[in-house]
């Protein structure tokens, strides 16, 4: 028999937009189906009706088909083992429960919250980590039919066998053992019906053939008690392997604070989606290239053995880099377009071309662009501190220099500056400064000699009139 081919998931839960940690998951799970042509799978954990909302199930799907990050089974597209909303799911599930309930390895439990806090509270009290104390194991059906005459709505819970010890190898962090007499029976059906997420989760893994799960580190602890479900229900257990997590740069777990941005934000913010896509392969996944990568050749040297156990550190100073590299490999056409409106009005018809090349080695954001436009085709320009200091103190003859220097040499800069150089007899930074501070109202920024073929004549000699103080 053929091995099956690799399938992964992701399996969202839609109650907000998807942010850097969870993209990341997605992300390695992409790359490790498209390493081997396998498949990739979305599932919608939809269960939780009060918090789950289409908007945001909406919004997840176009953030990953923002990202690159196509599904090849799931929802929109279908496929062999639909549907993939758990939502919709009610029917898999009532089979599974009955089934359970059937070889006695699941049970109602009719304990009230406070029932449960009271034993919670004496365990801890005991030094004894806290677990359900088994109260409802074992009613006889006469009890269980005489609480349903009373009109109480159980839960189910799973039967966790006691003496047997849970091993799984996880791709990530190696052999894993858990003692079965630690995990309490747990919660596979709520009162109201919905199942949990260690019922739904798994069996779905199971029934839609998901090779390997690969989620975060957060999740270790419920896998052994998905495997005692699987393999009392007799579906295959997939590979798991659980993802360091994401921290901050304080090394805390990620907040608004530290950077934990929604995708949705980070797109705002202009960036590009291959950018993001290219720092977060790296973030807790080792590549020997530094070089900016496609989607597919992520993908070709993908490794789960490369993932790092140890916590993985958000840098937006990595970020932003591949942001650059994204700028910088852009084509015009998407750099324009990336640009926006604003800049758009601004730029002079005829230019685009040649304001796209001049400005690009210095834009990581639309907005930079934008301050480029506007420093180019704009009125007014402002003169920061350093800028005027710059400006006085190579005093109103250097400009007078530099206007009749611009009269000749409107279109070259070198040339420009020769003749100012010439006259002044100024030289190096005191000579290209000044220069640059008058024109474009900054110390640095794009090549000289290209700015001053797209800035407007009159601009030019307005700026040069306002640095010799005759405006
Ligand atoms: N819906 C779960 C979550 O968003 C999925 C966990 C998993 O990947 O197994 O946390």
């Amino acid at each position: 028999m053929n091995p099956p081919i690799t399938k992964t998931r992701f399996a969202p839960s839609p109650t907000g937009y998807i942010h850097l940690g969870n993209v990341r998951t997605a992300l390695f799970s992409a790359l490790a189906a498209a390493r081997d042509c396998g498949v990739f799978l979305l599932r919608i954990e939809d269960t939780d009706q009060a918090r789950s909302s289409n908007d945001y199930s909406d919004a997840l799907k176009e953030d990953l088909d923002w990202l690159g990050l196509r599904w090849q089974e799931g929802p929109d597209i279908g496929g062999d083992h639909g549907p993939y909303h758990q939502s919709q799911r009610s029917d898999v599930y009532a089979r599974y429960y009955r089934e359970l309930e059937q070889h006695d390895l699941a049970y109602p439990c009719f304990c009230s919250e406070h029932q449960l806090a009271l034993s919670r509270k004496a365990q801890i009290a005991a030094s004894k980590p806290p677990r359900y104390a088994g109260t409802c194991a074992r009613l006889t059906p006469e009890q269980v039919q005489a609480k349903l005459r009373e009109g109480l709505q159980p839960v189910l819970r799973f039967r966790v066998p006691q003496n047997q010890s849970i091993r799984f190898t996880d791709a990530v962090r190696g052999e894993q053992v858990f003692a079965g007499g630690d995990i309490g029976d747990f919660i596979i059906r709520r009162a109201d019906g919905t199942p949990a997420f260690f019922f739904c989760n798994a069996i779905d893994d199971a029934l839609m053939q998901v090779t390997h799960v690969l989620r975060g580190e957060d999740h270790l602890s419920n896998t052994p008690r998905q495997i005692l479900l699987l393999e009392a229900l007799q579906l295959r257990v997939p590979c798991y392997g659980h993802i360091s997590m994401i921290v901050g740069t304080d090394g805390a777990p990620l907040s608004k604070r530290t950077g934990s941005e929604s995708v949705r934000e980070l797109r705002a913010h202009g960036y590009f989606p291959l950018a993001v896509v290219n720092y977060l392969a790296r973030l807790g996944h080792a590549y020997e290239s530094n070089a900016y990568m496609t989607f597919a050749e992520l993908a070709s040297s993908f490794d789960t053995s490369k993932l790092g156990r140890s916590p993985a550190r958000h840098d937006v100073n990595q970020l932003i880099h591949w942001q650059r590299e994204a700028a910088a490999k852009a084509s015009e056409q998407d750099l324009w377009v990336w640009m926006g409106p604003q800049v758009h009005g601004l730029v002079a018809a005829g230019q685009v071309s040649e304001f796209i090349q001049t400005v690009r080695p210095n834009v990581t954001q639309p907005e930079d662009a934008l301050h480029w436009a506007q420093v180019i085709y704009g009125e007014h320009l402002a003169l920061n501190h350093d800028a005027q200091q710059i400006v006085q103190h190579a005093g109103a003859q250097f400009f007078e220099a530099a206007l009749s220097a611009l009269e000749t040499h409107r279109d070259n800069f070198a040339a420009l500056a020769d003749q100012v150089k010439a006259v002044t007899g100024v030289k190096g930074k005191h000579l290209f400064h000044p220069l640059r501070v008058a024109l474009t109202g900054e110390v640095h920024g794009p090549e000289m000699a290209r700015l001053l073929k797209l800035l407007p004549l009159e601009q030019a000699r307005r700026r040069l009139l306002a640095c010799a103080g005759r405006v």
